[in-house]
């Protein structure tokens, strides 16, 4: 599944690809994907539209269109290509964009798990899949006193919570494993048994691990791959996920697997006690 280093990668790479491109026709082949508004309405305000820019809000990917924002989320296996119109349209493409220079956006999702929204300019913070979301890694206003208000009544663990998209948003699992490693936190701790140091640790490895799996590109586990050619290569760096029985990078000891809040999550024995 990506998660945000491999949505940041994917939003790098479409950038550079479809910027100041004109949406001539849109080609829908899978409804469900289409999340809102209705599926004919969707196709009739995209034509004409201009990619202007993108960004990401979480694991949402925002194309900034000439009146709309388009957001795509690609859940487990979405992904998109640049094709010309005329080439072989495959089984999984479920959402074509044609361009006005004769090439196409493609969007493909073997699983078709994902989702798109089309939304006014003045209602993106208002859209349902955006206002749900906590604060991004890198929002000043993460610091220990926000995750002390947030943390304090929680009676899950801190694996469960750090994959909580309402209070950081973008962590994924295994992300999270790797944060409570740097940050030498056993994952079963409850939230609010953190010492502010704890809080400091999680707010600071959580920057830096994903800041260093962007620029890795992410990580590849499975079949994941953010687009066509391109692999991330953090897999090599984790220290502890799907590191089972492996040996602490740190401290030698053997890295144990245990499902916590029904994630496996990995960790060192010795390092995270
Ligand atoms: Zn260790």
């Amino acid at each position: 599944m990506p998660e945000l280093p491999e949505v940041e990668t994917v939003k790098e790479t479409l950038k550079k690809k479809v910027i100041g491109k004109t949406i001539k026709n849109v080609i829908v082949r899978h409804n469900n994907i289409i999340a809102s508004p209705d599926v004919s309405t969707f196709k009739e305000k995209l034509i004409g539209q201009k990619i202007i820019d993108l960004s990401r809000r979480g694991k949402w990917i925002i194309f900034h269109l000439t009146d709309y924002y388009l957001l795509s989320h690609l859940r487990m296996e979405g992904k998109y290509f640049l094709k010309d119109i005329g080439d072989e349209v495959t089984k999984h493409q479920h959402v074509i964009f044609e361009f006005t220079d004769n090439t196409s956006l493609r969007y493909q999702d073997v699983r078709k798990f994902g989702k798109m929204y089309l939304v006014d300019k003045d209602k993106l913070l208002d859209c349902e899949p955006i206002k749900e979301l906590g604060l991004e890694p890198w929002d000043n206003n993460l610091n220990v006193s926000y995750l002390k208000e947030k943390y304090k009544n929680l009676k899950h663990p801190i694996k469960t919570t750090l994959l909580d998209q309402s209070i950081i948003t973008g962590i994924g699992n295994i992300y999270a494993d790797e944060i409570l490693f740097l940050s030498n936190i056993n994952p079963h701790k409850l939230p609010g048994s953190l010492s502010d140091k704890d809080l400091s640790n999680i707010i600071k490895n959580t920057k830096s691990v994903l800041e260093k799996a962007i620029k890795k590109g992410g990580t590849t586990i499975r079949s994941y791959t953010s687009d066509e050619g391109i692999t991330g290569m953090f897999q090599n760096d984790l220290y502890v996920h799907q590191r089972e029985k492996e040996s602490c990078r740190i401290c030698g000891s053997t890295i144990i697997k245990e499902k916590i809040g029904g994630r496996g999550t990995y960790y060192c024995p010795k390092c995270q006690k």
